[in-house]
């Protein structure tokens, strides 16, 4: 354990200290070190069932309401975290020593006999004939090193700071409360989690509190209620993202985008069902593979259907109707297309985890001598997309098979061809001049694979696009191509996701830019507001010059006044704000501010108009 990580575990201690002073009753979970941070795990509910029935067994009015507020205090609130924090910096001060003890299991189970959690995790280590040892904090006299007090001792593996001398007390922080399941089941006890950050210095602890809150701020989760792009809805479902005009109205213009390119690059778009029958799952694999990932079927007529995960074996059957040549290669099959899969609820978030998303897909169907190139090519397809959006922070990960992992790839009978395969991969990566990481295990069922990774606004990382070689598929669907030989071969194929899912993509662009997106995605691009009545009439007709330019503009509310109109326009991060008071009218100009640039002043309508076209052309960023 590093020294960052000891402080850590050893703040969770001096938490859980601190709690149990405030609230004797309290029954303790378990304080590990995370990320950035600890937390510690409580029971509240000793205390508050004692005061409940105290109110109920009381009637005098004044006794009331003093056991109410006792009440109030029982349960632990987000009010409580700083009196707590407080009471751990005194505690640090008090200079405090760790000490190991290494106790039988009998000493154990009597130390805390009040413990019901502990008791249960002291049973289990027993079970698994394991050593138990216990961490005490202890309180010296001052100047001699002889100590008079245990203040506080805890069923642990350690290891700790030897002494609470080495926190500082200015460098960690509670940061909230939460609800979580005993030892993580939904079957247990929801107990009160609750969390701190640490670090070594006070200013590595406010540049990290800095972050927390921009994210905060940025999370497209937030940004997506505030711009009014989309919604959940419980009586719709968990993980099922209704997008909003002004949601819908970027999702088009992705769409359109990817779309051009496409065509461009000799993709040929196509359009499949969200479902199909059973027996097609089979062949495909996703049943033996995917099966948990996937909703259970759908009986009709006695048969049944599953909501498609993945649109590949769809592509196929096109890729089947007919026969193919060597001079129909490669076949670059491109889809919108929507999947369902299934995410337990715990790790729904937004729109990067959903149940059904819409992927921006395709299939290539090669031969082998065009492999390499094809690879290339949609390297290259990404780079420019990623560019076009101004993402520059993305790695690549080459994932390759684990053919330890039988229960992944116990079936795969050619390991050669795989290993050929991500040769070519990492070729193809090599080639393109791209730095990659490797990660063994992580291919998919059908083949190695190329993924593209992301940080998001928490840090956490995620895939957004993907390049894999598939050797699987040709034999289970029967899919060949003609050689120039007039031989009958198995074909290879490419799966790919440039964008991956468009609702991960939108998520992504929205917290890489806070909401403020390039112009040329902005469903309203600009805002214009008159500063009184007598300008309406003006202010209508810069609307229609910019209408007819095919500029997005929306007349703001006369009502409020012309600060707050341009304090909300700044809020929905609309990028041109554009006001006319008599100045402008007399003019034939606008006054100009720009969400990124600032006030850019008086300006002919003209050229304005101008500029913006050839922003939103250029697709500034
Ligand atoms: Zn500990
Ligand atoms: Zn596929």
């Amino acid at each position: 354990m590093s020294s960052i990580e000891k402080i850590r575990h050893s703040l969770s201690h001096l938490l859980a200290m601190a709690v149990l002073e405030k609230f004797p009753k309290a029954k303790l979970g378990v304080g590990p070190v995370i990320e950035n941070g600890f937390y510690y795990d409580f029971d509240f509910s000793a205390d508050t069932c004692r005061l409940n029935t105290q109110i109920n067994a009381d009637n005098s009015h004044s006794h009331q309401r003093k056991s109410a507020s006792n009440l109030r205090e029982s349960a632990f609130g987000e009010e409580h975290l700083s009196q707590v924090e407080r009471r751990m910096r005194e505690l640090i001060k008090q200079n405090l020593i760790f000490k190991k003890e290494l106790i039988s299991y009998a000493e154990a189970k009597k130390l805390f006999k009040d413990q019901p959690y502990k008791l249960e995790l002291i049973k289990e280590l027993q079970k698994n004939k394991k050593p138990i040892t216990i961490y005490k904090t202890l309180e010296t006299v001052k100047g001699q090193k002889s100590i008079v007090k245990s203040q506080f001792t805890d069923l642990c593996a350690g290891p700790h700071v030897k002494s609470t001398k080495e926190i500082n007390p200015d460098a960690f922080k509670l940061t909230k409360i939460a609800g979580a399941y005993w030892r993580g089941n939904e079957k247990n006890k929801m107990l009160t989690r609750i969390y701190g950050v640490a670090f070594e210095t006070k200013s590595e602890l406010d540049e990290y509190l800095k972050k927390l809150e921009n994210a905060q701020k940025c999370d497209h989760r937030v940004l997506g209620e505030q711009l009014e792009l989309f919604m959940f809805d419980e009586e719709i479902g968990k993980g099922l993202p209704l997008l909003l005009p002004k949601g819908y109205f970027i999702r088009r213009q992705l769409e359109n985008y990817i779309y051009e390119l496409e065509r461009r690059n000799d993709y040929f778009h196509v359009l499949t069902p969200i479902l199909a029958k059973e027996d097609l799952y089979k062949k495909s694999g996703h049943l033996a593979h995917y099966k948990d990932d996937m909703y259970a079927p759908i009986v009709i007529e006695d048969e049944k259907y599953y909501l498609k995960p993945m649109n590949c074996p769809h592509h196929h059957a096109i890729y089947k109707r007919q026969k193919r040549s060597y001079r129909d290669l490669p076949l670059r099959l491109a889809e919108f297309g929507h999947v369902h899969r299934f995410e337990r609820s715990g790790v729904l978030t937004g729109l990067i985890r959903v149940r059904g998303f819409t992927q921006n897909d395709a299939h290539i169907y090669t031969d082998e001598e065009n492999l390499e190139k094809e690879i290339i090519n949609v390297i290259k397809l990404t780079e420019e997309v990623y560019k076009t959006f101004g993402i520059k922070d993305y790695w690549y990960r080459l994932s390759l098979p684990d053919f330890k992992n039988k229960e992944k790839f116990g079936d795969v009978k050619n390991k050669k061809i795989w290993e050929r395969g991500s040769k070519i991969l990492k070729k193809a990566l090599k080639d393109s001049g791209h730095k990659f990481i490797e990660a063994i295990g992580e291919a998919s069922f059908y083949g190695p694979k190329i993924d593209i990774q992301v940080k998001d606004v928490w840090g956490h990382e995620d895939t957004i696009g993907t390049v894999q070689v598939d050797y699987y598929s040709a034999s289970r669907f029967n899919l060949f191509y003609t050689n120039k030989k007039g031989k009958e071969q198995p074909i290879t194929i490419i799966h790919r996701a440039v964008m991956g899912a468009f609702e991960r993509f939108m998520a992504f662009l929205l917290e890489k830019s806070c909401g403020a997106l390039p112009l040329w995605l902005s469903p309203i691009q600009v805002e214009i507001i008159n500063v009184g009545s007598a300008h309406r009439r003006y202010a209508n007709f810069i609307n229609q010059q910019l209408t007819t330019n095919n500029i997005r503009a929306h007349l703001s509310d006369e009502n409020l006044t012309v600060s707050k109109r341009i304090r909300e326009a700044e809020i929905q991060k609309i990028p041109y704000i554009l006001v006319v008071g008599d100045k402008e009218v007399k003019n034939k100009t606008v006054n100009v501010r720009h969400y990124h640039r600032g006030i850019e002043g008086e300006i002919k309508i003209n050229k304005l108009i101008e500029k913006i076209k050839t922003e939103i052309e250029n697709k500034i960023i």
